[in-house]
């Protein structure tokens, strides 16, 4: 079982989350944690995992032989990201726009368009305990998260559960990391803010036809808005952790909730089990 951790913007605790559910299922089941939060991967800090080994993660973008290029524009034509235009003489690319799709290598008439590699970012992988930990890292200045998500993805290992702590946000990234999860839960916080995101953030996952629950953390610092929205969506609230200095404490540290507080870990248990049972119940109405 594949189950992302997502939230619709940065701060509202994803990690605390992916964590400590990694960390509370580790005892009773094979379970790897993947970060894909790769502008900002954190994951490791918590789980002080010992890195194994790392690959770069490499995407072809074009490289113009001037010779045989005959300026005709197609390549600009075809491009759907600006990354490469006919400027007079000369045919500019933009590396940090390209998106390595090819097309513009295959669609050349004149065959002047070769693909050379370009290094975006690094995947490393290792253990953290009883977990298989992968995480990626995006170079900074690079733009384009996906392709490195892609590849930390890749080490996914169906024969266990899967934990996905997804970028914030909504974009690309989102619906990169999230893709193929068997449930999204979605962290938030009761404010307004964190209900204006999770509003988006439902949208995008039902676009997905992804199943989603929600953990309200810092529960007791704004208002009900948050749990009405849920109960009128129909969206399982699975675990409330409240405001509490303990909690901001450990989390400061980098010290995940379960092993500072380890009376938390029957909490995310019993959160697994609610998803687990949500997942099944889906797979039966999917059969019938
Ligand atoms: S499509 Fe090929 S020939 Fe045409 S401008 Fe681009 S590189 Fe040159
Ligand atoms: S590989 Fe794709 S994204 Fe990159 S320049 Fe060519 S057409 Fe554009």
């Amino acid at each position: 079982m594949i189950i992302s951790v997502a939230s619709g913007k940065g701060g509202t605790g994803k990690t605390l989350v992916a964590t400590s559910l990694a960390l509370s299922l580790k005892d009773s089941h094979k379970v790897m944690l993947l970060d894909c939060d790769v502008e900002e991967p954190n994951a490791h800090v918590f789980l002080k995992s010992a890195i194994a080994s790392s690959e770069a993660v490499l995407i072809p973008v074009p490289k113009v032989d001037e010779e045989r290029c005959t300026r005709c524009g197609k390549c600009a034509e075809v491009c759907a990201y600006n990354a490469i235009a006919v400027l007079g003489e000369h045919v500019l690319t933009f590396p940090q726009l390209c998106h390595g799709c090819g097309a513009c290598s295959y669609l050349c008439p004149e065959k002047a368009i070769s693909e050379e590699p370009r290094e975006t970012g690094v995947v490393e992988w290792g253990q953290a305990d009883d977990l298989e930990f992968v995480h990626g890292k995006l170079t900074v200045g690079e733009a384009m998260a996906p392709p490195v998500i892609r590849k930390v993805k890749e080490h996914t290992n169906n024969d266990g559960t899967v934990i996905i702590d997804v970028p914030p946000g909504t974009s690309c990234p989102v619906v990169e990391a999230v893709k193929d999860s068997d449930f999204c839960l979605l962290v938030t916080e009761p404010t307004p803010f964190g209900l204006s995101d999770l509003v988006l953030a439902v949208e995008t996952i039902r676009e997905l036809n992804i199943p989603c629950g929600v953990v309200l953390n810092r529960a007791g610092v704004g208002d009900a808005k948050v749990e009405e929205y849920c109960r009128k969506e129909n969206i399982p609230v699975l675990l409330t952790i409240p405001l509490d200095t303990e909690i901001a404490r450990l989390y400061s540290k980098g010290v995940p909730l379960v092993e500072g507080m380890p009376q938390w870990k029957g909490s995310f248990r019993k959160l697994f089990d609610s998803i687990k049972e949500i997942v099944d119940e889906r797979d039966r109405d999917t059969e019938r």
